[in-house]
């Protein structure tokens, strides 16, 4: 069957992970799946919990238990829903970085999530980006990337983008809080952000965004071309 490709997007922070997957899946006709988005929504749920500790098991259990989220696409705006509540702004405060990476090293938080996203990701035709959609979530995704950018240049472009949120915080603030936040990613147990063993890695320092998109759907047609001559090549 000739099903539509899974491409997965897997990187640090501020490597352009989330604007080139958006232009990709426009592009391709495919569904975007922020998967960051999920691990964040969950920390703002952890953090407005009742319990005095938002990292603690049983409330990380809780949550996980009942747990909806749904991608709402409004006029081109990617709205996150989290059991009906709203969290799209909520999520992208700089605490709530630092709080997703906590709950994102709990086996009960990745379960729960990594299930979710493969459910969302089962009938191909969707690009996924993360930390491990590569090597644990999709690790038969027809196309895998690794995007990477040397640290000063995604912490800038970070600290851009929250300055123009009107987010107070400083460059150093920015730069510190990601390399402590690339750091936990990179050196937990579960699902360390890695890249996998079949991606193409991409590095997008000196890049300009449309470079990185076309490189990436040049990529994307060859292995579309390569399965479809498979598949005919099986039906002569
Ligand atoms: O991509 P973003 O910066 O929004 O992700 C927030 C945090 O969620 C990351 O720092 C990481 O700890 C976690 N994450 C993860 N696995 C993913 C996506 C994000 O652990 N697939």
């Amino acid at each position: 069957m000739n099903r539509e490709l899974v491409i997965t997007i897997d990187g640090p922070a501020g490597a352009g992970k989330s604007t080139v997957s958006k232009l990709l899946a426009k592009r391709l006709g495919y569904i975007y799946v922020d998967t960051g988005a999920m691990y964040r929504a969950v920390a703002v749920l952890a953090r407005d919990s009742e319990h005095a500790n938002p990292l603690d098991e049983s409330a990380l259990e809780d949550i996980c238990l009942g747990l909806d989220l749904q991608f709402i696409n409004k006029n081109s705006v990617l709205y996150l829903l989290a059991n009906g509540q709203d969290v799209t702004t909520e999520i992208r405060r700089p605490e709530i970085s630092s709080l997703a990476s906590a709950v994102s090293a709990q086996t009960v938080v990745r379960e729960r999530l990594s299930e979710i996203q493969r459910r969302m990701g089962a009938d191909g035709g969707v690009v996924l980006e993360g930390r491990d959609m590569g090597t644990v979530v999709f690790p038969d995704a027809d196309v895998k990337f690794f995007l990477d950018a040397n640290p000063e240049i995604r912490s800038k472009r970070r600290y851009l983008e929250l300055e123009v949120k009107g987010e107070k915080t400083t460059p150093q603030e920015v730069y510190q809080q990601m390399v402590e936040r690339d750091r936990n990613d990179s050196s937990r147990e579960l699902a360390p952000l890695k890249s996998a063993t079949d991606a193409i890695v991409v590095d997008s320092s000196h890049a300009q965004i449309e470079e990185v998109v076309q490189l990436m759907l040049g990529c994307i047609e060859r292995k579309r071309k390569a399965r479809s001559e498979l598949l005919s090549t099986r039906e002569a």
